[in-house]
């Protein structure tokens, strides 16, 4: 893939380009608690986006080419959107990176990756997160790490519309080989975890359901937890977001609330410990724990957050019974998307056999597997 792209580089423009990369990423624990103020358990994976670059000393004027669309689009950094969507990612970027002080001019870049593409592996994330690096080294600038993943998370809100929180891009800058990131979605503080799977694999299987409820449900959910947090701060003053509340006070003053605000609440205050838990038995080599927190989480999320749907739930169930999975659990905001599996090596070709042709004889598709390995973040490779 690096060596096709710096070719293709060579073949459309002129000169040496430098070359990037940046990965798509994971979330092993923690669904629904990022915009609560709490934990999540990224890593960056061995998928990726490649870009060759190389300023082209044309004030401003940027020419594209997309591996993966065999198609070209030149725009103007200080101009109109482009109207692809996959050009607008580089666009957004480029402006957010340059108003936080880079002095980004016209680059020819050609870029394409191996993330899947809307398979809940942020080939978005990984997109800006390419762009954000390899721009900012360029161009001199002097943005670090937790800067660029501030402007992936602008590019997706200001010019894709999509209100994302800030991990993707997080694990896709931070991310290193064998290393989980804990990271604190209140202060954006956070911390390495080691994660050696030698002996065990990371498997997404994906349930090839389009998440068609996610962003008319996502909205319900934010707002549920709001309401709950409401009910709690009028009783207790410091408590501003999920985070700051406990089960004991719930039990107080969940009689005042909607019972299905409560649920939900519960859901988070647990799905945090599961993060935390699941990290202490990490740090202690306890495998088995961890994936008791991962199991926790597939259960939480379909029975008490209700964010799931049947096949998502097959595959975990079938995962949950199979000796040799660790943990599974669905990924991301849910109503389709990926199952990650934390498995042993020995039991990942036996447990493959058994659940493909299990699913496609219940839902009449083979479901898609993605083998993934746990790497490193973006960087420069050229
Ligand atoms: P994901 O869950 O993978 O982040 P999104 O819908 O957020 O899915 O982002 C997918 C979009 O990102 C694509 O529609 C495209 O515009 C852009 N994109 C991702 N990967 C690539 C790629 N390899 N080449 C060009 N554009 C890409
Ligand atoms: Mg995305």
């Amino acid at each position: 893939m690096q060596q096709k792209i710096s070719a293709l580089f060579k073949e459309k423009f002129q000169g040496e380009p430098s070359l990037y990369s940046s990965p798509g990423r994971v979330n092993l624990i923690g669904d629904h608690t990022d915009y609560n103020d709490g934990f999540v358990l990224p890593a960056a994976i061995d998928k990726a986006i490649y870009a060759a670059i190389k300023p082209n000393g044309m004030d401003g004027t940027v020419n594209l080419y997309s591996v993966d669309y065999d198609a070209s689009v030149t725009f103007a950094l200080d101009g109109p959107k482009p109207e692809q969507m996959w050009a607008c990612f580089v666009y957004g970027v480029a402006n957010e990176i340059s108003r936080m002080g880079v002095r980004v001019g016209g680059f020819d870049a050609v870029f394409g990756g191996d993330v899947p593409l809307g398979a809940g592996l942020s080939s978005s994330a990984a997109l800006e997160s390419v762009f954000g690096f390899a721009l900012n080294e360029e161009f001199g600038g002097s943005l670090d790490r937790r800067q660029l993943a501030r402007a992936g998370q602008l590019t997706e809100h200001n010019y894709i519309g999509v209100m994302c929180g800030i991990m993707d891009q997080f694990a896709s800058l931070f991310g290193k080989e064998d290393t989980l990131i804990k990271l604190d979605c209140r202060s954006l503080e956070f911390e390495p975890v080691p994660f050696n799977t030698k002996g065990y694999r990371v498997v997404l299987v994906d349930s090839m359901v389009k998440h068609s409820l996610a962003s008319s449900e996502y909205n319900v959910r934010r707002r549920q937890c709001e309401e709950g947090v409401a009910v709690v701060a009028r009783h207790e003053p410091g408590v501003k977001t999920l985070r700051d509340v406990t089960h004991e006070m719930l039990d107080k003053y969940g009689s005042e609330m909607d019972p299905v605000s409560l649920k939900r609440c519960r859901f988070v205050i647990d799905e945090n410990k599961r993060v935390s838990d699941g990290c202490e038995a990490l740090k202690k080599g306890d495998i088995e724990t961890f994936g008791r927190n991962m199991n926790g989480s597939h259960t939480g999320l379909s029975r008490e957050y209700e964010v799931s749907c049947p096949e998502l739930d097959f595959i975990a169930g079938f995962a949950h019974q199979f000796d040799g999975v660790i943990g599974a659990r669905m990924m991301g905001g849910g109503f389709g998307g990926c199952v990650i599996h934390f498995i042993k090596e020995e039991a990942h070709d036996s447990y493959l056999a058994a659940l493909k042709p299990a699913f496609k004889e219940k839902y009449g598709v083979e479901p898609r597997v993605i083998d993934v390995v746990i790497g490193d973040g973006s960087r420069r490779l050229v």
